[in-house]
């Protein structure tokens, strides 16, 4: 019987043998410590600390007063040693609090645990999931306090949680389901708590078969109503409109929230932290990161504080077996190319894949040949051969009119291209345009 899926997308070789056995090792650096005052989408925080101020494991370091944001929180013990502008992973410069280490990692929350959660309201689940600073861990960064407060006339009747892990290379979810299915499915019961007319459903592609043996061994063991979907493999099944489409058969329409057909998609990592700061009293201080490619001497799967940088990451890996020709932070799909490495990890670091000049080769672009193949990939439904020929043309209102803006870049249209057009490249050069061009007429 063939497995629920998405239409269109694209089979890339899921190289997740370098890091899938390997089991997630515990960092614990000292020396410098970086926080961007802004890792997660909404407004940026201002630092709450000050140079000088010595600062502990959990204590707020950064804060904001809109909604739509969430609270940076220190990693380790030690001093404030600046705040100042750094280079972020994504090669942005941002305001950062910048510690220098003592190596105690003395805890320092004020997050109080809570042995049932049953006892609370879900306002209070929400308002713990704030101050623990708990954002999208799939990468989205989306702030998990706003996803768990829809608009009171959408009633949620989906919690979909993302364990699909699509991208090629990563392995930090599949190790989290394997290693710590409680606190996973644990997050999940608080979320059908806080909803309780909604069904959990957690996708998993079914190339992880012991993490959903795990996972539905933790669920019969706790009687949970929840319930584990093994889905097809294929890119980008992790995409949240793939998700739902997957599980529900329903399509957001363009520029909807989930919420608006009944869904909350939450990633594996999400839920762990939920657990982790209602029951245990621990905010998001850490991160399980997959440090792989071909060019890292030994891949691994690191836990380590937030804040490491990524050299202290790819040390902790044996470091490069030669000089890389490319190093992306996430998967070789989606990753930003780096532009240096002594740039910190924050919350929504999945991987960083260090790749040879042969594995990263350049490909030159010719004409198209309109072959049709990016149409039948993309997930979205869009005409990417269209798209691209009307950004190079500097035509954003027909970009725009032609669904440009939904397109989420997962990359299916250029690797499936054989004339190696940069199609995604030309969307997210569109939808810039289209931003520019709002902001102009605004
Ligand atoms: S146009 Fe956008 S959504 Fe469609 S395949 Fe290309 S990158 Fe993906
Ligand atoms: S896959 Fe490439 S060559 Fe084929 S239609 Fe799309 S852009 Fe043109």
């Amino acid at each position: 019987m063939s497995l629920p899926t998405f239409k269109g997308g694209i089979h890339p070789s899921d190289s997740k043998a370098l890091t899938s056995e390997k089991g997630i090792e515990i960092l614990r650096p000292s020396g410098e410590f970086v926080y961007p005052m802004s890792q997660h989408i909404g407004a940026p925080c201002s630092p709450t600390v000050k140079k000088g101020d010595r600062v502990l494991v959990g204590q707020k370091i950064g804060d904001a007063e809109a909604f739509v944001s969430a609270p940076i929180l220190a990693s380790v013990s030690g001093k404030v040693k600046d705040i100042a502008t750094r280079m972020t992973i994504s090669g942005a410069i941002e305001q950062c609090v910048i510690v220098e280490g003592d190596g105690e990692f003395e805890n320092g929350t004020t997050l109080v645990p809570h042995d049932d959660f049953r006892s609370l309201a879900p306002k209070e689940c929400i308002g713990i999931v704030r101050e623990a600073g708990i954002v999208g861990a799939g990468g989205a960064t989306f702030p998990t306090h706003v996803k768990l407060s829809p608009p009171p006339d959408k009633r949620i009747r989906w919690i979909i949680v993302n364990g699909a892990e699509c991208e090629p290379f990563l392995n930090c979810d599949n190790r989290l389901m394997l290693e710590h299915p409680e606190p996973v499915i644990g997050g999940l019961e608080i979320c059908m708590h806080i909803f309780p007319e909604a069904s959990g459903i957690i996708a998993v592609e079914r190339n992880k078969p012991e993490a959903i043996a795990r996972l539905e061994a933790e669920l019969s063991g706790r009687g949970s109503k929840a319930s584990v979907m093994p889905h097809a493999v294929k890119y980008p099944q992790g995409a949240e409109k793939m998700l739902i489409y997957t599980v529900t058969g329903q399509e957001i329409p363009p520029g909807a929230l989930p919420a608006e057909v009944g869904c909350l998609v939450m990633n594996v990592r999400t839920l762990y932290h939920i657990w982790q700061a209602i029951t245990n009293g621990v905010p998001v201080t850490e991160r399980i990161v997959s440090v792989t490619g071909d060019v890292i001497a030994e891949p691994k799967n690191i836990q380590a504080p937030l804040g490491t940088s990524v050299r202290t990451m790819i040390d902790a890996a044996g470091g490069f077996t030669e000089d890389p020709a490319k190093v992306l932070a996430g998967g070789p799909m989606m990753g930003i190319s780096m532009r240096s490495i002594d740039v910190p990890i924050v919350k929504g670091t999945s991987g960083i894949l260090a790749l040879s000049a042969a594995s990263a080769r350049k490909f030159t672009e010719t004409n198209c040949i309109r072959c049709g193949r990016c149409i039948t990939a993309c997930p979205m439904g869009l005409q990417p051969s269209l798209l691209d020929r009307v950004v190079r043309l500097r035509e954003y209102a027909e970009f725009e009119a032609s669904g440009g803006m939904n397109c989420i870049e997962c990359g299916c249209c250029s690797y499936i291209c054989p004339a190696r057009r940069h199609i995604t490249q030309a969307c997210r050069d569109g939808k810039a345009g289209v931003m520019a061009a709002r902001r102009k007429s605004a």
